[in-house]
């Protein structure tokens, strides 16, 4: 568990951006990682995390949460709209609003409860066809959508191409939010949230440099 190594190279990533200590988000990916390593990082006093999907997240922080009750949980992962129910009830932000019909569907249940998770827009900076997200030509009316519904924004998040220079992808996002005036950017991964913090990043998810390698076996 390297969580306070992580810790003191964020740190160290804000002091040489020129950005406030303490001013970025360190969102902990356990996804798939096993209970005792996440248990770890709760006890050595960790309290924000990330997760992939609805079903195991389910199955992990209902009972955490009892444990640790000021922990908070992000959804990072593509939400399924058949899922928006049990995710706002679930999770304290979505990073992963993608689309019009996901977009009414959580306006729907946040007009209902009177409450609304964190949302931010995912934004497929690379166009990739694979790849979940608003392209950045659509990106504005999107906004202007979600916004028309009274759904509260609060930035942006993108996951760069696998195979690219990621510091140009966190420059546009931060263009993109910067016009569309959200304060948010959730960009910067293992690999990559030093230059995702120098580019202004606000939340960075990191998984596997903090909990080790995931094992999918
Ligand atoms: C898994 C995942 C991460 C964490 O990836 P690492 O390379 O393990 O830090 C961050 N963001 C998203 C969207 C992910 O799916």
């Amino acid at each position: 568990m390297s969580l306070h190594l992580i810790t003191q190279r964020l740190r160290d990533a804000e002091a040489k951006a020129g950005r406030a200590a303490g001013s970025v988000q360190l969102i902990a990916v356990s996804k798939v990682q096993p209970d005792a390593r996440v248990r770890a990082v709760l006890e050595a006093g960790h309290l924000v995390f990330g997760e992939n999907y609805v079903q195991e997240a389910i199955g992990k922080w209902p009972g955490f949460r009892a444990e640790f009750p000021s922990v908070s949980v992000h959804m990072i992962g593509p939400l399924q709209t058949n899922k928006a129910k049990v995710a706002v009830e679930l999770f304290d932000a979505i990073h992963t609003l993608d689309r019009p019909s996901l977009a009414d569907k959580l306006a729907k249940l946040a007009q209902a409860r009177g409450t609304c998770p964190e949302l931010f827009v995912q934004v497929n900076t690379g166009a990739e066809p694979q790849k979940a997200g608003v392209l950045p030509a659509e990106l504005d009316g999107f906004i202007a959508v979600a916004r028309a519904m009274d759904l509260p924004l609060s930035g942006l998040m993108c996951i760069p191409p696998e195979d690219q220079d990621p510091a140009p992808h966190f420059a546009m996002l931060a263009d993109m939010a910067a016009r569309n005036g959200v304060q948010g950017l959730s960009m910067g991964m293992s690999g990559d949230f030093e230059a995702a913090i120098a580019a202004g990043a606000t939340h960075v998810r990191v998984g596997s440099a903090i909990f080790g390698a995931r094992s999918y076996a």
